[in-house]
């Protein structure tokens, strides 16, 4: 079936029914964003993660600490690929003799 079709099918049940109204379209679209913000939350853990990067750094079990950021560097590559940038510029900066 394709969108036009789709269309057709809900607009011929809307006209005999009167069930599918502006009200629920909207309410439907809400939901689906807010179900999409909790599958994407990679705004808060980018929030989270400089105070990750910086336990870590400073030897403290940062995945105990914090274990919802790094549950989410397991399962999100784009997330990990920030945090093992951040973690690799911090670790030679601690690493450099001080001046
Ligand atoms: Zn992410």
């Amino acid at each position: 079936m394709n969108i036009k079709q789709l269309i057709q099918r809900i607009r011929k049940g809307a006209n005999h029914q009167e069930e599918l109204s502006d009200e629920v379209v909207v309410g439907f679209l809400r939901i689906l964003e807010e179900v999409r913000e909790e599958d994407e939350p990679c705004e808060k853990i980018y929030s989270e993660l400089d105070e990750y990067v910086e336990t870590q750094v400073h030897s403290k079990d940062a995945a105990r600490l914090m274990p919802l950021v790094r549950e989410h560097l397991d399962m999100c590559s784009e997330c990990c690929e920030e945090y093992e940038a951040l973690l690799d510029i911090l670790e030679k900066t601690a690493d450099s003799p001080e001046s």
